[in-house]
């Protein structure tokens, strides 16, 4: 029977480390806050701007939150981000997206400090990923390797395959597996004979956004598989939340994250130690939540 990765203890845990850190860091007179900015009234944004308030009130932190109304002009937007990047009381920016069409999101994203971007979708944090010398990691990927820690303890030499190329979660993921000496292969809608090559990983990674695309034939006896996807579905005439694997399928892995409950819950909690670790940065303080800790 395979191991069920319990996404949501595993984010509680790190998210008391987090509080653990911004009390410490409270006595020498810093208290981190994150900015979030929801450009227009997407509903789906506007439930994940909620949890992501809540939550970095929770871990002690002060949320900044802006709401600003589908009409604002891409500029407008620019200098509000600039404004941010310059406030001190500041450490993290989120602009969350997706942004209305008006206005370019990279140009946005570009716009936001480096070492503000606890999103880690800016230039410099995603060339220092592909380099491996530090900087923000984007938090889906980091909620996925913490993840993959709690099953895993030697990488070096394993065979991992990914599902999904997005800027946001496959090849984040693969520069970190690929850090981690895993042999790595990214695949996508477009590769031939995907359940062969999935078959050959020790990891799979799948962030499609296909429900039930990876069958349990697809999957070697042993593998541990991190299933990112969130998918709304209607099953029985009920709306549910389904993954990218048929986890029914999936007893002769080693490990399986459920969904809901697996990667989900890891995203918020990484952006909070994101943001604890650009406070710490920004001032020159060594360290920050050792997130591999957690596991
Ligand atoms: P995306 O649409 O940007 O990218 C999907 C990728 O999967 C593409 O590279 C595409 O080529 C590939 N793909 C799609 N269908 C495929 C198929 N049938 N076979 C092989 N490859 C296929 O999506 P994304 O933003 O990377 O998100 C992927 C999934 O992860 C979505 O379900 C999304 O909701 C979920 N997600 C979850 C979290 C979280 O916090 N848990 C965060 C981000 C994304």
């Amino acid at each position: 029977m395979a191991a069920i990765i319990d996404g949501r203890a595993i984010a509680a845990k790190l998210r008391g480390r987090v509080a653990e850190e911004v009390v410490s860091l409270a006595a020498e007179g810093i208290v981190p806050g994150l900015a979030v900015v929801l450009v227009g009234d997407d509903p789906a944004s506007q439930v994940y701007v909620r949890s992501k308030v809540t939550q970095t009130l929770e871990a002690g932190m002060r949320s900044f939150e802006h709401r600003l109304p589908a009409s604002t002009s891409q500029e407008e937007l620019l200098g509000f981000v600039a404004a941010l990047n310059d406030d001190d009381a500041v450490d993290g920016i989120l602009v969350q997206l997706p942004l209305p069409q008006h206005i370019d999101s990279d140009l946005v994203l570009d716009a936001i400090d480096p070492l503000k971007d606890v999103d880690g979708f800016h230039p410099v944090n995603v060339g220092r990923l592909s380099t491996g010398t530090g900087g923000l990691i984007p938090c889906t990927p980091l909620g996925c390797m913490i993840l993959l820690d709690t099953a895993i303890d030697h990488y070096r030499g394993l065979k991992a395959v990914v599902i999904g190329k997005s800027n946001i979660v496959g090849k984040p993921v693969a520069m970190l597996l690929l850090e981690r000496e895993c042999t790595v292969t990214v695949t996508h809608i477009a590769t031939r004979n995907l359940p062969d090559t999935v078959r050959s990983a020790d990891i799979v990674v799948v962030a499609a956004g296909s429900p039930g695309l990876v069958r349990g034939d697809w999957v070697k006896p042993g593998a541990v598989v991190i299933d990112v996807g969130i998918n709304r579905v209607e099953r029985d005439g009920r709306k549910v939340i389904i993954g990218d694997a048929v986890r029914e399928e999936m007893d002769h892995a080693a490990a399986v994250t459920p969904v809901p409950g697996g990667v989900g819950p890891m995203t918020i909690a990484c952006l909070l130690s994101n943001t604890l670790r650009a406070a710490r940065r920004r001032r020159g303080l060594p360290g920050a939540v050792r997130e591999a800790a957690v596991a």
